[in-house]
């Protein structure tokens, strides 16, 4: 069962996500995002529930979110009132999902035959146009300037930027004894300019254990590989040590 945090909140139900439930607050601007431990998989064809994934990923997420504004880099993150709750600023959000890789995985496989686990030479940016019903297909800069969704200078400062998300992720990462092979991210405009939005958690990062490869993140619910909940409790514990 959910709990809705009491304060701030007037308890409206903006929108329900897959993961999420995000609520206007008294304060103009200032959302709040009650995080679920409900589970999807494959455009939510797959469904399921990870113990405890709310709080997890809340966590992680203002963690993280805490290390890149030290970092300088713009994020909608505030506060987090509740284990399984934050209050974000609220931002006019971009429909792309863009994904950084580092490493061979998932998609990346399917679409080139390239093997899984190859170290990519630099890292690879690659835009999804985010709509449910077309299944959030793969875009180009020409697709993404044809449907008006970014200018191209805008898409470089996206670029610019989850580039640096990435560094600054994947070092952190490494200092937790993990490998940051792939995550996705979400933008938006809000006072700051671009914006970081969206969450930073293993539901949409591949982490992989330094030591043994070992999957930590949620393949291991989208393909039954078992301990799911354990994983996520571990990076958790692995991440809240630095
Ligand atoms: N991802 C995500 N949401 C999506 C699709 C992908 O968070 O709707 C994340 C995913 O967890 C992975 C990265 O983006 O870390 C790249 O995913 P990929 O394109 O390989 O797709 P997948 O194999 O996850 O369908």
């Amino acid at each position: 069962m959910l709990t809705v945090p009491e304060g701030r909140v007037t308890n409206s139900l903006l929108y329900e996500g897959k993961a999420k439930q995000i609520y206007t607050t008294d304060q103009p601007g200032v959302l709040l995002a009650v995080f679920k431990d409900d589970a999807t998989a494959f455009n939510a064809q797959k469904r399921g529930t990870i113990q405890r994934k709310g709080q997890v990923n809340a966590t992680i997420s203002a963690h993280l979110f805490r290390k890149l504004t030290a970092a300088g880099i713009p994020n909608h993150f505030l506060d987090q009132p509740e284990p399984h709750a934050l209050h974000l600023s609220q931002l006019r959000m971009i429909p792309l999902e863009v994904v950084v890789r580092n490493v061979v995985a998932g998609s990346l496989c399917t679409r080139t035959d390239l093997p899984r686990g190859q170290v990519l030479a630099r890292p690879l940016v690659e835009y999804f146009y985010k709509n449910d019903r077309l299944g959030d297909p793969l875009l180009n800069n020409e697709h993404i300037a044809l449907l008006g969704l970014v200018t191209m200078d805008e898409l470089a400062l996206i670029r610019t930027s989850a580039l640096q998300v990435n560094e600054i992720l994947s070092n952190f990462y490494q200092a937790c004894g993990i490998r940051l092979i792939d995550f996705k991210l979400e933008y938006g405009w809000g006072d700051q300019g671009l914006t970081l939005g969206d969450e930073l958690s293993p539901d949409n990062c591949r982490l992989w254990d330094m030591r043994d490869d070992r999957v930590l993140d949620k393949d291991r619910f989208r393909h039954d590989l078992g301990g799911v909940d354990e994983s996520y409790q571990e990076v958790l514990a692995r991440v809240l040590k630095l």
